[in-house]
Formats: C-alpha cells, sequence, structure tokens
C-alpha cells in the first residue's frame, strides 16, 4: 500500500476516529531503507563495523507493550499472514509473564536492559524483540503495532524536524494507549484501585521472578485479573471489539481536554517540515561533526541531534558563507557569482532541517 497520509503509517484500527491532523499528506521517509536497511553495513563500508546495526536484528532491538485492544485484534486475526503474529501472541499468554489487563508488557528485566543499554540497540542479540520474525526480517505483530513501532525511523526526510514530528506523533499514541486502555479496563471491570496502581514491573524493586521471567504468583495474577482470571484472552477479544467500533465523538470525549493541546502540537510539527520557516541569517552549525567517505563526500552529523548528511565535496565550502551576519540573499548572490550554482529553497531547507546551518 502507499502511504501518502499520516494516518497511512499507523495500524488500521484507529482510522475511523483520529483527528483530522493525521490526514495531513506524509511521505515514505525516503532514507530509511528497510528491505535494504540502512543502518547495517554495505559492501565497502565508510564506518567500522561498530557503527553500523546488526542485520539480524535490524532495529527491532525494542520490546513493545502491545496495549490490551491490540492484542486482541491479533487474536481475532485468523488470516493467513496474521497466524504467525497470533500464535506468537498465544505463547506469551500461555508463558504469563507481562500478561496484564493493560496489554502484553515487557518483563522487567528487558524493560531494565532497555533502559540501560541504550548503546546497544540495534545491535544486541539479547535485545531482539519476541515479535520478529529473523528468518524474514518480518514483524508479525505489524498490523496491531504499538506506537514506537508505528513511528520510529533510522533517518528521517526532514533531519531533526522530521524526528521531531514522529516523536509527537509516537507520545500521542502512548496517550491514546494508555486512554483507550484504561477506558476498556473500567468498562470489563477491572479493579479501580488496581488500575490506579499500573501494571509496569517496579523497575527499582525487582524480585526473583522478575529477573528469572518468571510469571506473578497465582495470587497476585488473581488480583490483577479478578473475575477475568483465567479468561485473559476473551478479555483481550472484548477490548478490540469496543474500540474498533469506535467513532471520532467518543473518542475526543474519552482523551479529555489536554487531547487538543497534544493534536496541536502534532500539527505544528507537521507545519514545521512541510513549511518550514528558516531563520534569516542563516550560520554554519559550529557544532558539526565532518567525517570524509570513501568517494570523497563530505558526511556532516549535527553533534548532538542530527543524522549524518552527505554533502559533495565542491559544495562543503559554501558553507562557510553562512557566517551568522550575511542575510540569505546576500549569500545566494555571492554563491552564484563566484560559483554558478544556484542555491534552491529546498536545498536550503534540508540543511536546516539537518541542521548543517542553523539560526544565530
Ligand atoms: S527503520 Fe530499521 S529496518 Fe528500516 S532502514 Fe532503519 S534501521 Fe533499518
Ligand atoms: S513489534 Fe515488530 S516492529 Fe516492533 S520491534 Fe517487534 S518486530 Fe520490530
Amino acid at each position: 500500500m502507499t502511504r501518502e497520509r499520516v494516518i497511512d503509517f499507523l495500524p488500521a484500527i484507529y482510522r475511523p476516529f483520529l483527528p483530522d491532523v493525521f490526514d495531513r499528506p506524509m511521505r515514505e521517509e525516503r532514507h530509511a531503507t528497510c528491505a535494504a536497511c540502512s543502518m547495517c553495513p554495505p559492501p565497502e563500508p565508510d564506518f567500522p563495523a561498530d557503527a553500523y546495526f546488526n542485520p539480524s536484528t535490524k532495529c527491532c532491538t525494542f520490546h513493545p507493550a502491545l496495549p490490551n485492544y491490540s492484542v486482541g485484534g491479533l487474536l481475532a486475526d485468523t488470516s493467513t499472514e496474521g497466524a504467525e503474529g497470533r500464535r506468537r501472541v498465544l505463547a506469551t499468554i500461555a508463558a504469563g509473564v507481562g500478561v496484564t489487563p493493560a496489554g502484553l508488557l515487557p518483563p522487567a528485566r528487558v524493560l531494565l536492559l532497555q533502559r540501560h543499554g541504550k548503546a546497544a540497540f540495534g545491535r544486541a542479540e539479547r535485545l531482539v524483540c519476541p515479535y520478529l520474525d529473523r528468518e524474514h526480517g518480518a514483524c508479525t505483530v505489524w498490523a496491531q503495532r504499538e506506537a514506537e513501532c508505528a513511528t520510529w525511523f533510522c533517518k528521517h526526510n526532514q533531519g531533526v524536524d522530521g524526528r521531531a514530528f514522529w516523536k509527537q506523533v509516537r507520545d500521542y499514541l502512548v496517550e491514546v494507549h494508555v486512554a483507550l486502555g484504561t477506558w476498556v479496563m473500567r468498562e470489563l471491570g477491572i479493579d479501580p484501585d488496581r488500575i490506579a496502581e499500573g501494571f509496569g514491573p517496579h523497575l527499582d524493586a525487582l524480585d526473583a521472578r522478575d529477573l528469572d521471567d518468571r510469571p506473578p504468583a497465582a495470587a497476585d495474577h488473581a488480583r490483577m485479573w479478578g473475575e477475568w482470571t483465567g479468561r485473559e484472552i476473551a478479555f483481550y477479544e472484548a477490548a478490540y471489539d469496543m474500540v474498533r467500533t469506535l467513532d471520532r465523538d467518543r473518542f475526543t470525549s474519552l482523551m479529555g481536554v489536554a487531547h487538543a493541546v497534544t493534536v496541536d502540537r502534532i500539527a505544528k510539527r507537521h507545519d514545521a517540515i512541510t513549511d518550514p520557516v528558516l531563520p534569516d541569517p542563516l550560520l554554519r552549525n559550529p557544532l558539526l561533526r565532518v567525517d570524509r567517505a570513501a568517494d570523497g563526500a563530505y558526511v556532516l552529523t549535527a553533534v548532538d541531534e542530527g543524522e549524518a548528511t552527505r554533502l559533495r565535496s565542491e559544495i562543503y565550502p559554501l558553507l562557510d558563507l553562512f557566517d551568522g551576519r550575511r542575510r540569505t540573499t546576500d549569500v545566494r548572490a555571492r554563491v552564484i557569482a563566484e560559483t554558478g550554482y544556484r542555491v534552491s529553497d529546498s536545498f536550503l531547507q534540508a540543511l536546516y532541517h539537518h541542521r548543517i546551518l542553523i539560526g544565530t
């Protein structure tokens, strides 16, 4: 399916009720070429092996937290394509670790490793997602992927601004997961005190069950699930039925007053990638990391926030003309006089999106 709007990037269950901002146009992140992973070593690497992702994990060194209604959606999917995801979800439920009324949550041990092993992201076998089909390099729960998996890209067409947009969408989706998951739990009779307590592990007080990936004691499981104990699958299926039949009015009322503000923040970040207002004058970012690729191109990365951007060697010296004093029209005039190059709006926007050029 060709993805042309923001909503096209998200699981289908959200289409009937997410607000209009999700109908805004969105292009594929053309540098995140998953079939030939752009973070994995190319045939002729420019950088040491450690700089690349592990080809057998790629970016799926992450354990998702699948909300209750998404688990139900995976269980309800009896298609051939959905069979492997369904099988894995059933296996997780049978194992009993992280099986909560809020959804299927990462085991405590994995959460701890994820949290303290950021440099291992994309590399460590130990962190590989249980829903990744490694043989085919495919996600088995893609139809119901959660916030992080739906919005994470290793590279962004609009660099820093693109990443900020997708992070905002991710944060919004996490709010949706929590609000809808909580609504479902309340409607289906989960104990309110238990809901208020939350279902994630307390990482500063892990016990032997947590460290050994064992399910909670029967009494704790029963306190969590109440009358749904032993009928967890039916609970998830009921959750899915409730959410898939939501309409926009009901959804908006469930999300509460802060919802409009979060939607406005998404719109603002969408404007920043589709219709950016560039500072004038511009300045070559003093915190640029500069590498040379094997073909002589310059590889530029804004320290702390940027994504590597290649610039042809004859273009690179022109960056020095952006000294934070000359107006952009003056720089353009000088470049065309000295080199014959015309500095286009889209080129300047790209340099700004990647923070190669910044405001003063
Ligand atoms: S998004 Fe993940 S799989 Fe796709 S190119 Fe980037 S690292 Fe590779
Ligand atoms: S749920 Fe799918 S996309 Fe997300 S980490 Fe696992 S395999 Fe990758």
